[in-house]
C-alpha cells in the first residue's frame, strides 16, 4: 500500500500537492485533505481565507512568475527548477478554467522615465486570473480530485499533530487521523498553528523582518498611465537603514479591498473581478514596508495590527472620499479616521509610518491627478512567523522526516509560490512510494 498521506490545509499549496500526485499515478484513497472551511460550491463570498484553495480561492488571482516575488522557492530548488514548477501550477490553473484563453499575461519590458528619480518598477511576467472564475476553476478542480478518489473533510480544524505517534487531532472529537506522511498547508490563516507546532517542538528557526503598511485605493485614471505597461505594477524604494518599501498586489477595474481576520483582528488586502458588472473603475494595492532587525517581529506586528483595530475592525483614512464597497455591495468594514487621529497611527507605527506617507507624496508628484483623491485602508499585514528551518530537498523537517511544511506557512507570500512548493514535496513523496503494487496500479 502506498503511504497514507494527510494534507491540513485545502489551500493552493495542497490541492497542487495532491493534483501532481493523484497525476502521477498516486493512489488518491490515500490522499486525506482537510480543511477548516467548505468545499467551493457552499463557500461564501464572505469567507476569504478559508475553503477549497484557500485565500488563494477568493483572491485576484495573480500568478506571479518570478522567483524574486512571493516568497522564497529557488533558495531550496534552484531557479530552473523553481521556474519549472511555477510552469506547472500555471498551467493546473489554466487546466481548470471554463475559458483558458481569457488567462491573460502582463510582462513590462522597461521601467517607464516618468516614474525615475521616485520609484523603481519590478519588472515580471504575471498571469491574470481574476476572482470571479477562481470560483468556477475551484469546481471543476475539486470535482477532478473527488473522481480520482481524494479524501476531503470540510469544516474541520485540525487542532493538534503528534509527530511521535503520527496522529492528527480535530475539533470533532470522532474525527483522528493516523498518516504515514503529512503535508502542513495551513497558509496564513493557520501561521499561528505553525507557531505552537514549533513552541511545543522545539523546532528550529529562522526569523524574518516585518511587513506590514497600508492598502491604497484611488480611481484608476490617476494610475492608467502605469497599468497599461504593467497591469500589478510594483513601484519600489530602498533606504540606507535597510527598510524597503513596494507596492503590492495590484487591483483594477473591478477592484475591492477585502477584509483579512487573522487571530481575530482585522486588516486588509485586495481582488478584482473580470465580469464586467462588477467593474467599478478603482485601483487598489498594499503599500508594504519590509522593516528588517525587529527584534520578535512577529509580535512587533500582532501588537502594531491589534493598536489598529478600534471596535473589532481596521482603519480608514482619506484626506477626501470614504470607503468603498465590497463586490457584494456591503460597505467595506473600516473605522474612518480623521488626519489628527492618523497622528495616534504614526505613533502606534512607532515613526515608520513617515515612510508610507513620504511615498504616497511621491506619487502625487509620478502621478499629478492623483492630490488628494485616495484613501488608505490600516493596516495590511504580511505576517512572517519565524520560518521552520526544513529539509532542502523536500521541505520536511529536520526532526520529523515525514511531516512537509508548504505555502505560506513555510516561507510563501503568493500563489505560484505556494502551489509549487506543495508539487516540489511531491517529487520526493512519489520516489518513496514508487515501489508500492498500487502506486504502479493507477499508471
Ligand atoms: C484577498 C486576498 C487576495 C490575494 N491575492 C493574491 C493574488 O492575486 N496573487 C497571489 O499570488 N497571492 C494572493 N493572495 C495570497 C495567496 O492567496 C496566498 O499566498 C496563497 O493562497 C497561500 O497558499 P497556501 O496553500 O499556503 O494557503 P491558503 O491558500 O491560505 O490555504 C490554507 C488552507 O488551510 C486551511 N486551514 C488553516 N488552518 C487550518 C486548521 N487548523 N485546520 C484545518 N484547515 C486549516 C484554511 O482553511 C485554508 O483553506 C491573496 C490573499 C488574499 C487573502
Amino acid at each position: 500500500m502506498a503511504e497514507k498521506l494527510v494534507i491540513v490545509g485545502a489551500g493552493v499549496a495542497g490541492v497542487n500537492a495532491a493534483t501532481k500526485l493523484v497525476d502521477s499515478g498516486y493512489p488518491g484513497e490515500n490522499i486525506t485533505i482537510i480543511d477548516m472551511g467548505k468545499d467551493p460550491y457552499r463557500r461564501e463570498y464572505s469567507e476569504v481565507m478559508e475553503g477549497f484553495l484557500g485565500a488563494g480561492g477568493w483572491s485576484d488571482g495573480k500568478l506571479t512568475y518570478h522567483t524574486s516575488i512571493g516568497g522564497q522557492l529557488s533558495k531550496y530548488c534552484g531557479e530552473e527548477k523553481a521556474m519549472e514548477l511555477f510552469d506547472e501550477v500555471i498551467a493546473n490553473f489554466k487546466r481548470f478554467h471554463p475559458k483558458p484563453e481569457e488567462v491573460q499575461c502582463s510582462d513590462p519590458q522597461a521601467e517607464p522615465e516618468f516614474i525615475k528619480p521616485y520609484f523603481g518598477l519590478r519588472l515580471f511576467p504575471v498571469w491574470h486570473v481574476g476572482t470571479d472564475y477562481l470560483h468556477e476553476i475551484g469546481k471543476n478542480w475539486y470535482d477532478f480530485l473527488v473522481e480520482k478518489g481524494v479524501n476531503f473533510v470540510w469544516e474541520t480544524k485540525v487542532t493538534e499533530i503528534h509527530f511521535h505517534q503520527k496522529l492528527v487531532e480535530t475539533n470533532n472529537i470522532k474525527l483522528r487521523f493516523p498518516y504515514d506522511r503529512l503535508i502542513f498547508a495551513v497558509g496564513k490563516s493557520g501561521i499561528d498553528f505553525g507557531k505552537q507546532l514549533a513552541d511545543d517542538y522545539t523546532l528550529p528557526t529562522e526569523p524574518k523582518p516585518v511587513q506590514i503598511g497600508v492598502r491604497f485605493e484611488a480611481p484608476q485614471e490617476h494610475f492608467q498611465k502605469l497599468i497599461d505597461i504593467s497591469y500589478d505594477f510594483k513601484l519600489y524604494r530602498k533606504f540606507d537603514e535597510g527598510v524597503s518599501l513596494r507596492s503590492f498586489c495590484t487591483n483594477n477595474n473591478a477592484a475591492y479591498v477585502a477584509v483579512e481576520e487573522t487571530y481575530g483582528n482585522h486588516s486588509y488586502n485586495g481582488h478584482a473581478k473580470k465580469d464586467e458588472a462588477f467593474r467599478n473603475n478603482m485601483t487598489n494595492f498594499g503599500i508594504l514596508m519590509e522593516i528588517p532587525g525587529i527584534e520578535e517581529p512577529f509580535a512587533w506586528s500582532r501588537e502594531l495590527v491589534s493598536k489598529v483595530n478600534k471596535e473589532g475592525t481596521g482603519l480608514y483614512y482619506s484626506p477626501t472620499r470614504t470607503p468603498s464597497t465590497t463586490s457584494e455591495g456591503e460597505d467595506v468594514s473600516a473605522v474612518s479616521i480623521t488626519e489628527e487621529q492618523m497622528s495616534e497611527v504614526r505613533s502606534v507605527f512607532h515613526g515608520y509610518y513617515s515612510y508610507i506617507d513620504d511615498f504616497i507624496d511621491d506619487m502625487k508628484k509620478v502621478f499629478p491627478t492623483l492630490g488628494n483623491d485616495w484613501g488608505v485602508y490600516i493596516p495590511e499585514v504580511k505576517y512572517l512567523s519565524p520560518e521552520p528551518l526544513v529539509n532542502y530537498e523536500n521541505l520536511s523537517l529536520n526532526d520529523f522526516p515525514n511531516v512537509h511544511f508548504v505555502g505560506d506557512a513555510l516561507s510563501a507570500r503568493g500563489i505560484t509560490v505556494s502551489g509549487a512548493q506543495g508539487i516540489y514535496v511531491t517529487d520526493y513523496i512519489l520516489k518513496q512510494n514508487q515501489d508500492y503494487p498500487d502506486f504502479h496500479e493507477h499508471f
